[in-house]
């Protein structure tokens, strides 16, 4: 087939995410995922995902047209390691491809593939954008469309054959490669790369260094994903420490800041300034609505306690204010002035007295998953479920929780085979899993440990102030989904999601736990679907039917969750019993009601995942996006 790049030889390919080139000025952009293909001529990019590859073409840049090869301002999309591509078409204009890499690696990489293949083209420029068009005009320069580029680039070629000799450029990596014929190339040296600590962190193992808030250090190796090797540029100790922890200094912009709570929804913001609970207490966050605007959320108890929304504006100057008698050119400046003023808000600004929480620390260790349990200390016991009793306990400094797997309920081996892939699973919305102990009985499973217990427990526990709480119901659905999404890309299955197997943690942030357990148990009641422990009232009629597991049953699985959340931890399907629920649903077609208090739009939502044909339930990725719209 003509055109589909399949014969061409592929250098480089990853699924990468690119902004929509809006060439209709009408349409809004967005992002869509592509698989992205680099060969010696092209860039190439597919519909398709992680798992399949790539299947339809998209678009192509042919590389000789390539202009410049950049990064850009991260401020301009709220979004980290996106780079540009620019190119003229063949109707000689100039165009710019925005595409976010997964991480500053990825982004790097492709950087340096890319650079080295248009490191010949004659039409390279020595000036790009590093901002977009918005409106009419540059971000950056607030120039005008057709104004000439104006930031210097921060990598050039050595001067291209039969072209005039560029003005030079303090840039060391101009200098040609030695002894490479006809390479005028030279791949640029390794920046060093400088992060600043976002927040505190205490070494676990023996082999990690401690961050304290805003200390600067040098990364020396960042070959794994999530543990880089650091050097404290104060103190000139060198370590591990988890790369989530740390921010490039070049791009910290507003993340240096307490107050700043990036794409945090607005759900998210509501819930973290109701538990502070303070007058005046405020964060910004990055519209969900307008890619490029800020939203300052502000509590108050004024009349009632409640959070308030202000979008914050920019005059034709780019200078930023929420009322007109005070404007600043930056987003601190402006907060600062309104921590003494408020100008028109209802009260004066006072930051969170505890900023953004910490992410989970990925594991304790780099591709250690075995633990040895002498370094466990256990502690209280949490509750206790199918698997056995879960207790509390401290594996060196670091909280975590320890499943003891009661002898007989799973097929061992199997199980610490699959440790080894839940161990590389990683989302703010997934319960991490630690390690295993398995060189004694019981095996131990060790997660990372949440304050608030199951879901299920917190809903009901907390149900008087939850119940008819929309906005905080939603955002824990939205919060299940996004760990969900994460394991649909991952092509991983739950096969068991419910309330009582999410987890809260200090900070009312929900986590999907037990993933991929389910698939490991060898308890007969629990495996077929006559059996008494049988999760029934989640399961999809294809599951009852003929154990039929996909992502799409646990979509379904996921519908049910939203009415637990909804109705404040009830019971699907009331004291009906399994057998009841397997007539009613796989014979009658019957669903849950909606719960009391639930708004529509969002029992529309569970009624697309109780759809009985799979595939026509929405994906996860798409229930993000419905909440996203509501
Ligand atoms: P099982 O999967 O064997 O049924 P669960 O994972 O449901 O066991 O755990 C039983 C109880 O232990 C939960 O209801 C919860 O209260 C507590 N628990 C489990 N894991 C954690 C954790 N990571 N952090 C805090 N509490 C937990
Ligand atoms: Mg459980």
């Amino acid at each position: 087939m003509a055109g589909t790049g399949k014969n061409e030889e592929v250098l480089k390919e990853s699924f990468m995410t690119k902004r929509s080139q809006n060439k209709r000025a009408f349409t809004h952009p967005n992002w869509k995922e592509r698989w992205f293909v680099l060969s010696p001529e092209n860039l190439i990019y597919y519909d398709g995902d992680k798992q399949s590859g790539r299947r339809k073409e998209r678009g192509r840049v042919k590389l000789s047209e390539v202009v410049a090869v950049e990064c850009v301002d991260t401020e301009v999309f709220h979004r980290d390691w996106v780079f540009q591509l620019c190119y003229s078409s063949e109707e000689n204009e100039q165009i710019v491809l925005y595409i976010a890499a997964a991480t500053s690696q990825e982004r790097d990489q492709w950087l340096d593939h890319l650079r080295r293949l248009v490191a010949q083209n004659p039409c390279l420029s020595d000036h790009y954008h590093n901002g977009c068009i918005k409106g009419n005009q540059w971000t950056c320069c607030k120039g005008g469309k057709e104004v000439a580029a104006c930031t210097r680039v921060t990598w050039t070629n050595n001067n291209p054959v039969g072209q005039p000799t560029p003005s030079p450029t303090p840039d060391a990596r101009s200098e040609m490669m030695p002894g490479t014929p006809g390479g005028r190339f030279k791949p640029p040296e390794r920046q060093r790369k400088v992060v600043v600590a976002l927040y505190d962190y205490n070494a676990i193992d023996p082999g990690d260094i401690p961050l304290r808030k805003h200390e600067e250090f040098e990364v020396i190796e960042d070959t794994q994903e999530y543990w880089w090797k650091m050097k404290n540029l104060q103190t000139g100790v060198e370590g591990f420490a988890p790369s989530n922890y740390v921010r490039e200094k070049e791009t910290i912009g507003l993340h240096q800041y307490d107050w700043y709570l990036g794409d945090a929804t607005r759900q998210r913001a509501e819930v973290f300034l109701m538990q502070q609970e303070r007058e005046g207490c405020f964060v910004v966050r990055n519209s969900t609505t307008n890619s490029g605007i800020y939203t300052l959320s502000l509590f108050s108890k004024r009349s009632h306690p409640q959070v308030k929304h202000y979008h914050i504006k920019k005059d034709s100057e780019g200078n930023y204010y929420l009322s007109h008698n005070i404007k600043c050119q930056t987003i601190p400046d402006l907060i600062f002035r309104h921590q003494h003023n408020p100008a028109g808000l209802p009260v004066r600004l006072r930051p969170p007295t505890h900023g953004r929480h910490a992410p989970t620390i990925p594991g304790p260790h780099p591709d250690k998953w075995e633990i040895d349990p002498n370094e466990l200390n256990l502690l209280e016991e949490l509750g206790s479920g199918q698997f056995g009793v879960v207790r509390h306990g401290k594996l060196r400094n670091l909280d975590v929780a320890v499943k003891m797997m009661k002898e007989g309920t799973m097929s061992e081996n199997d199980f610490i085979e699959e440790a080894q892939v839940m161990t590389k699973l990683r989302h703010p919305n997934l319960v991490q899993l630690y390690g295993v102990c398995s060189m004694y009985r019981p095996i131990y499973i060790v997660t990372e440990y949440l304050k608030n217990g199951s879901l299920l427990n917190y809903l009901r526990s907390k149900d008087k102030v939850l119940i008819n709480n929309n906005e905080v119901l939603l955002d824990m659905c939205l919060q299940v989904c996004e760990g969900m999404a994460y394991l649909e890309r991952q092509k991983f299955i739950h096969r068991d999601l419910a309330a009582r197997n999410c987890l809260v943690g200090a900070h009312g942030e929900i986590k999907v736990g037990d993933f991929g357990l389910a698939r490991h148990v060898v308890d007969d009641e629990y495996t077929g679907s006559g059996g008494a422990k049988f999760p029934i009232k989640w399961a999809a009629p294809e599951v009852l039917n003929f154990m039929r597991f996909s992502s799409k049953s646990d979509v379904w699985a996921y519908g049910v969750l939203m009415w637990e959340v909804f109705s404040c931890g009830k019971m699907p399907y009331g004291k009906a019993k399994n057998t009841e629920v397997v007539e009613m649903v796989v014979q009658k077609g019957c669903v849950l009601d909606k719960p009391r208090f639930c708004p529509d739009n969002v029992y529309n939502v569970m009624r697309r995942c109780w759809d009985r044909t799979p595939e026509m339930r929405p994906a996860f990725n798409d229930i993000i996006r419905i909440f996203q719209d509501e």
